[in-house]
């Protein structure tokens, strides 16, 4: 039955209205941000201005509009947006993001933190993101593949193994990989799976790739208690965002002895002190499609859970969650941000203040893009390792990549974020002056 352009609009707005409560603070600038972050690590490392201007700035920022006819015949244009930041290092890495308040900043701040990510980790890529603004909620799976493959369509030229690697990000995964690497692979008359990782296992996707970014997280926070003398074993923790990375950061924390007591989506946060079974929440959404319904007890304002009584809070939904506004009231004593830029700076300035350890993004959530390194590595080999092979590499460069940067903030009497970006932007400027400039 075809739906009228009434039912569609109002459909629409509801779910806008719905989402758009807790996303106040977000419109900040996400860019304004990463930039502060960039020049109070590049004081410390003492950089040059002609060292400055090679890695400050994004080196390409492609806008394009994609037509896409609709299920009842109309068509809906949708603006879409790839940045790559920085390709001294290697091609540039990063994901696609399908959301309805994707703007051009914060597409900028995301590839500004992909190139920084890593050169923290030390694989050899650059840093680039891409979005499109679309709720896709308000797609059909038909219309999401059409505009997913419209999106490498348009900017085919951009992407390529040696060129430009994307992957999955907030509301894309393996089966819009799957139509992207599809369209790529058509237009190229070949087949050509190192062009985007995160794809399904049976296409050339890597054994470990699904839970590699909450792995990492879940490495970096027993190093963060090893190193401050605390127990994981029992330890509070809460989750915002139970996606991809917030659902198995929750899993692999709840198997190794933490009590999850909240957790929460965008439809609404539950908190449970005496724990809440992670397994079920997940059996759930598989199921439903969201926490919608789930039964534990809810939380009335979803922002509370950053302000629970707990040892380990993980922001893993989006940027700019913990503000000026709610830091002070931050408990945990380990931040660890499996989102990208959840944080602003004066967050940072009141975190520190109070003794929090914040295990900083490009750090924390690198497990993600350094399996997708590991995936492509395999898709030029046309070899494929086990998932223990996988996780045992991934173990050592997170561990290596945060002993680092624990090492770097003592030296440098900073704080991790600041610490990360110094090893980071070493790393990036030494490329791009040893490379030099062409022409
Ligand atoms: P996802 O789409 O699988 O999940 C996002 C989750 O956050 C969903 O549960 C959604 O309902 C929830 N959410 C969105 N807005 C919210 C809000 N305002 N309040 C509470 N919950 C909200 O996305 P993902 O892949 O899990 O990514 C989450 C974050 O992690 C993003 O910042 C992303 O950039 C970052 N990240 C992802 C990866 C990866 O491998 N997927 C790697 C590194 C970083």
């Amino acid at each position: 039955m075809k739906r009228s352009q009434k039912d569609i609009d109002s459909r629409r707005a509801a779910r806008r209205k719905q989402i758009s409560g807790t996303l106040e603070e977000w419109k900040s600038s996400a860019f304004d941000n990463a930039l502060q972050q960039f020049d109070t690590a590049a004081r410390k490392l003492k950089l040059s201005e002609n060292q400055i201007a090679m890695v400050k700035q994004p080196r390409r920022v492609t806008e394009v509009m994609l037509p896409v006819r609709m299920d009842d015949g109309r068509i809906e244009v949708f603006k879409a947006y790839r940045v790559q930041h920085n390709i001294a290092r290697g091609p540039a890495k990063g994901g696609i993001r399908f959301h309805q308040d994707v703007n051009v900043d914060e597409v900028k701040a995301l590839a500004f933190w992909m190139t920084y990510k890593c050169a923290v980790v030390g694989i050899p890529m650059g840093g680039g993101k891409g979005g499109v603004v679309v709720d896709p909620r308000t797609l059909s799976e038909g219309e999401k593949e059409r505009l997913s493959r419209r999106y490498m369509a348009e900017m085919i030229d951009l992407f390529g193994p040696d060129r430009d690697v994307p992957a999955p990000d907030v509301n894309t995964g393996p089966q819009v990989m799957s139509w992207m690497m599809d369209t790529y692979s058509m237009h190229h008359h070949n087949y050509v799976p190192s062009v985007i990782t995160g794809k399904p296992l049976e296409i050339g996707g890597s054994e470990g790739r699904r839970s590699a970014t909450s792995l990492g997280i879940a490495f970096c926070i027993r190093r963060a208690c090893e190193k401050l003398g605390m127990k994981l074993q029992g330890a509070r923790v809460a989750v915002q965002g139970f996606g991809n990375v917030g659902s198995y950061a929750a899993k692999f924390l709840q198997d190794a002895g933490c009590t999850v007591v909240a957790i929460c989506d965008v439809y609404g946060a539950y908190h449970d002190p005496g724990g809440i079974d992670v397994d079920k929440a997940m059996a759930h959404v598989a199921r439903k499609g969201s926490l919608q319904g789930f039964a534990a007890p809810r939380l009335k304002d979803p922002m509370k859970i950053l302000e629970l009584p707990v040892e380990i809070l993980i922001p893993a939904a989006l940027e700019n969650q913990i503000t000026g506004k709610n830091a002070g009231r931050i408990q945990a004593r380990i931040i660890a941000e499996g989102a990208n830029g959840p944080t602003t700076p004066e967050a940072d300035r009141i975190l520190d203040a109070k003794g929090a350890f914040v295990v900083p993004d490009i750090l924390c959530n690198a497990g993600g893009v350094t399996v997708s390194y590991l995936e492509w590595v395999q898709n030029r080999m046309g070899y494929y390792w086990t998932e223990e092979r996988v996780n045992k590499d991934l173990k050592r460069i997170i561990e290596t990549a945060f002993d680092r940067v624990y090492d770097t903030m003592k030296k440098f009497r900073t704080d991790m974020r600041i610490a990360a970006f110094i090893v980071a932007i070493q790393r990036v400027a030494e490329a791009s002056e040893m490379r030099g400039l062409y022409a």
